[in-house]
């Protein structure tokens, strides 16, 4: 059983390997299996994780999402890459404890798009039998 417990003893996170102090939040995996809240952010340089499940596959698979390098022609787009499949939710849970379960498009984050294309296209418009 996962549970999230304030650390009575220093311990050291099994994912990343930062230092975790007494009073610290942290997620226990059972005897010794410790993982940190907020230390995989400022390691990983904030990366962002999904756990999704392929109805193709059956399995799940782990991805993160990234902000393209500036050296990179689609520098600031999101970058989705895969990097771990596992036969359970669990397994990916435990491997990735801060990753979120489920699908996200990396689409959804352009948001700040002009959203106009869907309403100006012409196919709404009123006078087009006039024509
Ligand atoms: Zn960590």
């Amino acid at each position: 059983m996962v549970r999230t417990i304030t650390l009575k003893y220093p311990g050291r996170c099994r994912d990343c390997g930062a230092d975790l102090a007494v009073g610290e939040k942290a997620k226990w995996y059972g005897r010794g299996k410790v993982y940190g809240l907020n230390c995989h952010e400022k390691s990983g340089g904030g990366a962002d994780l999904t756990i999704e499940y392929s109805n193709e596959y059956h399995w799940y698979t782990v991805y993160e999402f990234g902000v393209f390098p500036r050296s990179s022609v689609l520098s600031g787009q999101t970058m989705k890459s895969f990097k771990e499949k596992f036969d359970t939710v669990e397994e990916a849970q435990k491997a990735y404890p801060n990753a979120q379960v489920g699908y996200r498009d990396p689409m959804n984050t352009f948001n700040h798009l002009p959203g106009e294309e869907m309403t100006e296209g012409g196919y709404n418009d009123p006078y087009e039998n006039d024509w």
